[in-house]
């Protein structure tokens, strides 16, 4: 038997055996392994002395390369028995091949066998071995956990206790214990459903039962609980539930973490925020949120009453006493109004001296109105205050209402409102609600606020009225007369807005605009009929001759119109100069003296005297409307003979004299003849719009209507 043959015999025992074992051998590579076993297997079946025992260790060393297949041996024997006796043919030293091969193969299939058996036994004791290991790092990462979880348990700052399904307290970390000065064993005796607090939520226990069911597996929230000493504490607690191997619910772990100190502050901050600090009792904020939640849960039928109380003078205590007394007084008067209020009633301080008592559920206004009498009653009473025996009296608006009729700003305000009809009335009173003085005082509220931003939107516009030469019925000036285009109560005469704005101080503002639009106007006209134009008179209201920027306010406008002062006359009421203070006698003098023309309005309705009126920078006297009406009525001629010794009074001293308000031919007639020098009126023309001005300036003066066109 040839090399090659061996090579022959070694490739076809590989493509037998190839596949049948997880031998990681490509075929070339397990050739060449079987061409040595092939090699031993020869030289064993032809050695001089044979030993079968060589394929014994043929079997094992082929069980340690890994061919463990069961079809591997099979393949290997049947080969070797059916071929290989054939391929070494007779043998001069050897004569029985075939006996040698078969004992040769019956011995391999025995070391294949018991190496095989020894393998997977070492395989088994790996298997093993390696389990107890596992199993050994387990129990040590166990103990290890459980050494941490202790740990934590023991030293963790919030409280942890565990409990069975049942509730009952199984374990308490000390963070517990301290927390709710419960020792392990108290808390081992207890049960999750003594835990109970009067003003638990519904809702926590609910939850606290679904989670027990298994519906959930955690929750959190804000719950108080009592201590072991009685005291409350307010924590943050977790629950959760802890499930076994099979995920069925086992037991449950609560942390709990302290928030008292959290929730004191936070009371406090509350509290603060809707308490008045000097008289403890509740401020606007509250107010506002308790009429807001009386609103929002309002029913059918339902009523709701105010008292808004205001002191009378404590301004006057204040100013004189010192704002110490003052504190002390609105202490005491707010302890009194606490005493005359039973529960459901909630007493406010809204601000300054003012006072609220909202009343929830009023039968009607006679409730409100008894309230009312019993804190008058109660303030009667003089108030001591150090060595200060005061008295004070307050004003009380009382409204009284069906929730479903009004809202909480209407009817604060409606209060309010009410309550300085109180004050009108002589103070020390309360007054009711009345709906139609509320409304008109709603209205002047509504339109004293929205001032300001109306002259912003040019929602104001002025007229102009002619005033008239009385011999010649020229026209030589126009008074300029405002009115307010308002978006919602059409076009307001001034009678409707001046007062207020006088109030509120909204004619600083407004009469500067009036007076630029008078001048811009006096410019346009200027410019158009040259000295034809009309002088333009302005009326100013008393509070802006108080105001320090007048007189640099007009200089510039005049300037910036490039007009002449004497272009420029300004109305002064008796009122605007009945004033104790130099001042506004300063300004007029200041602008007299620049030249612009100085008008006292509305003359005789007041009580002047020749030397106050020798004493005022005037140019002219403006006869109030009241002398017209005499000048119609049956007693016409004492009149005129009135108006005739005003006239002469006025021009004795150098003053001109305006008759307002000549509706009758009559009524002119007489005070020309009493010596009236100008008028104005509707029987020459109401005011109106500019172009009225400029079609008498026309009708006029023709020779302007041509140098205008041109
Ligand atoms: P006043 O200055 O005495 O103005 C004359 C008032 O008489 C004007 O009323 C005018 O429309 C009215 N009137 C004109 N002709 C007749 C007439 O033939 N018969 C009657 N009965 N009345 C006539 P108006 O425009 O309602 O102004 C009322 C008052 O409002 C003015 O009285 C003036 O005191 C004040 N006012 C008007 N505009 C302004 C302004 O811009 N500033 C200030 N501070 N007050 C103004
Ligand atoms: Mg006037
Ligand atoms: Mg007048």
């Amino acid at each position: 038997m040839t090399a090659a043959d061996h090579e022959a015999f070694a490739r076809r025992w590989a493509e037998a055996i190839v596949g049948t074992s997880y031998v990681s051998m490509g075929r070339r590579v397990l050739a060449k392994h079987l061409l040595g076993l092939t090699q031993r297997l020869v030289d064993a079946t032809l050695a001089e002395e044979f030993d079968p025992s060589v394929g014994r260790q043929i079997g094992v060393d082929m069980v340690a390369a890994h061919f463990t297949g069961t079809e591997t041996l099979r393949g290997t024997l049947a080969l070797i028995s059916e071929e290989l006796p054939g391929l070494l043919g007779s043998n001069p030293h050897c004569t029985d091949v075939p006996r040698r091969v078969a004992q040769l193969a019956a011995s391999m299939a025995a070391g294949y066998a018991g190496a095989l058996r020894e393998r997977s036994l070492d395989e088994q004791d790996a298997v093993y071995r390696a389990g107890l290991r596992a199993r050994r790092q387990a129990e040590q990462a166990l103990a290890a956990s459980e050494t941490k979880f202790r740990a934590m348990f023991t030293e963790a700052a919030i409280g942890i206790g565990i409990g069975d399904l049942a509730g009952n307290i199984t374990d308490a970390n000390p963070a517990l214990q301290r927390m709710f000065g419960y020792s392990l064993e108290e808390f081992t005796r207890l049960n999750v459903s003594a835990m109970v607090h009067p003003e638990d939520a519904s809702s926590v226990w609910q939850t606290y039962a679904e989670l027990i069911r298994g519906g959930r597996d955690h929750f959190r929230m804000e719950k108080r609980f009592y201590r072991s000493d009685g005291g409350e504490i307010w924590t943050n607690l977790t629950v959760s539930l802890v499930r076994d191997e099979n995920n069925e619910p086992a037991y449950q772990v609560a942390m709990l973490e302290d928030v008292s100190e959290r929730r004191l502050l936070q009371a406090k901050l509350e509290h603060q925020a809707y308490h008045d600090p000097l008289t403890l009792l509740a401020n606007r904020q509250l107010v506002t949120e308790r009429l807001a939640q009386i609103f929002a849960e309002s029913a059918v039928g339902r009523r709701v009453g105010l008292c808004f109380l205001d002191l009378d003078g404590f301004k006057v205590v204040n100013d004189s006493l010192g704002h110490h007394v003052g504190d002390q007084l609105l202490k005491t008067v707010a302890a009194r109004l606490t005493r005359c209020c039973c529960a459901g009633e909630l007493v406010a301080r809204m601000g300054g001296d003012e006072f609220v008592i909202v009343v929830e559920g009023t039968a009607g206004e006679q409730d409100v109105v008894t309230l009312a009498d019993r804190v008058l009653a109660a303030m009667a009473e003089p108030i001591r205050v150090g060595k200060h025996q005061l008295r004070v009296t307050a004003s009380i608006g009382v409204v009284e209402r069906p929730v479903v009729d009004t809202n909480p700003e209407d009817l604060l305000q409606a209060a309010d409102i009410t309550m300085y009809r109180a004050k009108a009335d002589g103070k020390a009173r309360y007054a009711i609600f009345d709906r139609i003085r509320n409304d008109s005082e709603v209205l002047r509220f509504t339109l004293s606020a929205t001032m300001l931003a109306a002259i912003e939107r040019d929602e104001f516009f002025v007229e102009y009225q002619p005033l008239f030469r009385l011999q010649d019925r020229s026209l030589i000036g126009v008074e300029a007369l405002v009115r307010w285009r308002h978006p919602t109560f059409g076009v307001l005469g001034p009678e409707r807005f001046i007062d207020l704005a006088e109030e509120s101080g909204s004619i600083v503002q407004l009469g500067r605009w009036v007076l630029g639009q008078a001048c811009e106007q006096a410019r346009a006209w200027g410019d158009s009929f040259g000295a034809a134009a009309p002088f333009v008179s302005v009326n100013l209201a008393p509070r802006q001759l108080h105001e320090p920027a007048l007189v640099a306010d007009i200089t510039e406008i005049l300037a910036d119109n490039h007009l002449e002062p004497a272009s420029l006359q300004l109305e002064l009421t008796e009122q605007a100069l009945l004033s104790d203070a130099d001042g506004p006698l300063t300004v007029l003098t200041k602008l007299h003296g620049m030249g612009v023309r100085i008008a006292l309005d509305d003359f005789g309705t007041g009580y002047w005297n020749i030397p106050d009126l020798r004493r005022l920078p005037l140019h002219e006297l403006k006869l109030a409307g009241s002398f017209a009406e005499g000048l119609q009525s049956p007693s016409a001629l004492v009149d005129q003979r009135i108006v005739a010794a005003l006239a002469d009074l006025a021009h004795a001293l150098g003053l001109t004299v305006t008759a307002e308000g000549i509706e009758t031919p009559e009524q002119f007639g007489r005070f020309r003849t009493a010596g009236c020098d100008t008028g104005q009126g509707s029987l020459f023309a109401p005011p109106g719009a500019p172009e009225q001005i400029e079609h008498l300036l026309r009708a006029c003066h023709p020779l302007c209507d041509i140098s205008t066109e041109a």
